[in-house]
């Protein structure tokens, strides 16, 4: 009887409350608003660098992007980044009828809400040739005005060298993109070789979106080219992503010793990098191992079970990272198949007397035909 007389106190103040709110016929309801929010991606660090996020290449409004400079920095807050370029079409404007053309502006827009949202802010644009050679992005540039916006195929080789005149760090894009849907192949054609030499070229984008380049990763491997994964989303991200499904936005795990654009340029160039989409990730096996190993851990046997010859000994297997691993067994005996789940953990069994089990993990590329292969120790 009292719970009925309290709720009806409480359905008339609340009431009165709503109401007492109204004077200009306006109702609040906003406590049906989500607080706005930072979704923290957990990836560990090691040896002493500490793991940023990064996505590199976007589009606004000042090329052929959806959305205005300020929505890609709320974007890279609420998904989780450190550290983003815009990198609009230098060559390419198609709203220049409603948006006035001038490549300067997505950073001088972006940069002061970057900037208090502790968000790294890296200057950039996509140089934008036509296919082949491709487009390359130029991150950490100078003005943009100097730019080269001839599209004549004979100028291709001027236009990345405005960038790296500048100080750029230069990336090609996409490098299957239109070229395989023609024969199902691309190459390493002979401007980037010429770039490459020279040392313009500083890596490649293995993940575009949702597409692999699988050439690119061997490429960067062979080359000791940095691997890039990021969204080249010209769209709201979060239209075609699907966050709430537990989705991620593709992007470049970078290596670093600080949260700095000082250290993000040092892990660039150093290739201290792995790309990230969807359930995959790829990279140099150096960095795509230590990745593994700083995220998965097993525990001492906690369980055995008597059999007819050996007893079966049971272990805790834990996955400490948002990243994905599906693991084969290769070598030894035990469970066959494991998939870890962001921030879970699976049981693995294994007759007693093995000190490792190895898996391929199928999931982690570390050349276009080759997964990371890792050993698991048992205790
Ligand atoms: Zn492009
Ligand atoms: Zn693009």
């Amino acid at each position: 009887m009292f719970k009925i007389k309290l709720l009806a106190f409480l359905f008339i103040f609340s009431t009165f409350y709503v109401f007492a709110q109204d004077d200009n016929g306006v109702m609040s309801m906003s406590e049906f608003r989500f607080p706005k929010q930072r979704h923290i991606i957990q990836i560990p660090g090691f040896d002493g660098y500490q793991t940023l996020k990064g996505d590199f290449h976007m589009h606004t409004v000042f090329s052929d992007g959806q959305v205005w400079p300020t929505i890609r920095v709320q974007e890279a807050w609420q998904e989780g980044l450190d550290v983003m370029a815009i990198s609009d079409h230098i060559e390419y404007t198609p709203h220049s009828k409603d948006v006035v053309v001038d490549y300067n502006r997505t950073y001088e827009i972006g940069k002061g809400m970057a900037a208090e949202n502790n968000i790294i802010l890296i200057k950039g644009n996509e140089i934008t040739r036509n296919t082949p050679p491709g487009h390359f992005n130029a991150i950490f540039i100078g003005d943009s005005k100097d730019y080269i916006a001839d599209r004549d195929n004979a100028k291709d080789k001027d236009a990345v060298m405005k960038a790296a005149d500048q100080d750029a760090f230069i990336f090609w894009n996409h490098p299957g993109w239109k070229v395989s849907s023609i024969d199902g192949s691309y190459e390493w054609i002979d401007l980037v070789d010429e770039l490459f030499k020279e040392k313009v070229l500083g890596g490649i984008e293995v993940f575009n979106g949702f597409g692999f380049h699988k050439k690119a990763l061997d490429w960067c491997v062979d080359n000791d080219l940095t691997v890039m994964g990021s969204t080249d989303n010209h769209n709201v991200i979060a239209y075609n992503y699907d966050f709430e499904g537990g989705a991620h936005r593709t992007m470049t795990l970078l290596f670093a010793k600080d949260r700095t654009a000082e250290s993000v340029r040092e892990a660039l160039e150093e290739g201290r990098t792995v790309a990230w989409s969807t359930k995959y990730i790829a990279g140099k096996e150096e960095w795509v191992s230590k990745l593994f190993y700083a995220s998965v851990e097993i525990g001492p046997s906690f369980h055995s079970k008597e059999g007819k010859e050996k007893s079966t000994k049971f272990y805790e297997i834990k996955n400490n990272s948002d990243l994905y691993f599906e693991m084969e067994l290769k070598t030894g005996k035990g469970t066959k198949n494991i998939t870890l789940y962001p921030q879970s953990s699976q049981v693995l069994t294994a007759p007693e007397g093995q000190d490792k089990l190895t898996y391929e993990v199928v999931t982690a590329f570390v050349r276009s035909d080759k997964n990371l292969v890792v050993d698991i120790p048992l205790k």
